[in-house]
């Protein structure tokens, strides 16, 4: 007799594999490939003395190895709270009571995936809106999906999300009757993932007092993900969205030592507004009780001996050239083909190149020519929300520089060339 039917949760269903997952296996597959897909970190600079000395002083001692390797609580180590909390305040410009913050505001999670997750659980349920760029981390989208909600998109131009375009659609959901549906607003604020733009100043600003306007009957929340903020190697850091939310009511931040640090620790963090800590402790209570505790006593001593700083600081060097080499061999490869235009990221590890009249999407000509010549990319229609027609842009790559080395960067440019020639001649 065949098995009886699985029956799933509707959320099961909903929930799909990432679609980038066929992209990292073939990369893993295919010998010699150059994968521009997969947005990992720089393998050489990962802090391995720095973490093995940390992890040595904290088991060096009883008393502080015991600590680490006993449960923490649910919110996380008090001394990484008030470190997450000086780190946020010092890098705009504030001090914690400025912005009406204590370390009881801060929560340590699983990465900052984990808040994303955790956010969506207690905020969102099947029907409601949620806005984000247009595109954006899709990650996040599938989440979205995964949760039922529906996604608008605001489009971006160089100075990230058009808030005047937000504030518009604010407007017509207002009219319609729709706006009572509207949760929250997502936005990868700095040097984002995936286009790399990062969010003006004023606009930062602007958002805030969008958020506040439009809540009348309910707050809107906007989710800051400033996972890559640490990463800037040109120019001055900018405030934070957060830093615009004085009273601490509109905007929950999150920030990960993934990308500054290491990701195999796992561990980000999240500033909330004081009536939303309660409910996300109580779902993170019952997914994990507190995150890996040895992971936050190494984080906490990481930073307590400046090696975070002085690793962050090495770290935008690093992406720095990269990103360099990058751009010189777009601008070298593609100088011929008017077609192409990228982005030029301030920080971060993603370039966003647009190919005018080549389809990059996943069942489109380029993927298979990129394979062939030994490269691969994210076709930018994986960031985007299909529109009501069901179609989305499909001449956009992801480009990640994290992990290739730079003369992968120069040799994997040359083959994405080469990919685009053989789709235009055929
Ligand atoms: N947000 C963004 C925009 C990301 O790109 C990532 C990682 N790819 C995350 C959040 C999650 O990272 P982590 O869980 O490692 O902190």
């Amino acid at each position: 007799m065949p098995p009886a039917p699985l029956l799933r949760s509707g959320k099961s269903n909903r929930t799909t594999d990432s679609p980038i997952s066929y992209f990292i296996k073939k990369a893993i597959e295919t010998p010699g490939l150059i994968s521009f897909a997969a947005g990992l970190v720089d393998e050489g600079s990962l802090p391995v003395d720095d973490v093995r000395v940390a992890a040595a002083e904290i088991l060096a001692d009883p008393l502080t190895g015991r600590a680490a390797l006993q449960y923490g609580s649910t919110q996380g180590l008090p001394e990484l709270r008030e470190q997450v909390l000086q780190l946020v305040c010092t890098a705009d410009g504030v001090k914690p009571a400025d912005v009406n913050l204590t370390a009881a505001d801060v929560c340590i999670t699983t990465g900052s995936q984990q808040l994303l997750y955790l956010l969506g659980e207690v905020l969102f349920d099947p029907g409601d809106i949620v806005i984000t760029e247009a595109p954006s981390y899709f990650v996040f989208h599938s989440l979205l999906v995964s949760h039922g909600t529906k996604v608008l998109t605001v489009p971006m131009d160089a100075a990230g999300m058009r808030v005047d375009e937000l504030e518009a659609l604010l407007e017509r959901l207002r009219r319609s009757g729709d706006l009572a549906r509207v949760r929250g607003i997502y936005t990868v604020d700095y040097f984002q993932n995936p286009t790399g733009l990062t969010l003006a100043v004023e606009r930062r600003k602007r958002l805030v007092e969008l958020a506040r306007r439009f809540s009348t009957d309910h707050r809107i929340i906007v989710l800051e993900d400033a996972a890559y903020r640490e990463l800037r190697f040109t120019g001055g850091d900018l405030p934070s969205v957060k830093r615009f939310d004085t009273t601490n009511e509109f905007v929950v931040y999150t920030g990960t030592f993934s990308k500054p640090c290491a990701p195999g620790l796992k561990t980000g963090y999240a500033i909330l507004p004081p009536d939303l800590m309660a409910p996300i402790l109580h779902l993170k209570g019952s997914h994990d009780f507190g995150s890996a505790n040895l992971s936050q006593h190494i984080a906490a001593r990481l930073i307590a001996s400046g090696a975070y700083a002085r690793h962050a600081e090495e770290l935008r060097a690093v992406y720095r050239h990269k990103r360099d080499v990058m751009l010189n061999a777009l601008g070298a490869e593609f100088a011929d083909f008017p077609a192409a235009s990228w982005t030029v990221p301030d920080g971060g590890f993603y370039v966003w190149l647009t190919l005018d009249g080549i389809d990059t999407g996943p069942n489109g000509p380029l993927v298979p020519a990129a394979l062939e010549a030994g490269v691969l990319y994210v076709p930018g229609e994986f960031g985007h929300v299909p529109d009501e027609s069901g179609s989305s842009p499909s001449n956009e790559c992801r480009l990640c520089f994290g992990v290739a080395t730079t003369e992968q960067v120069t040799e994997g440019i040359r083959r994405l060339r080469k990919a685009c020639a053989a789709v235009s001649a055929s």
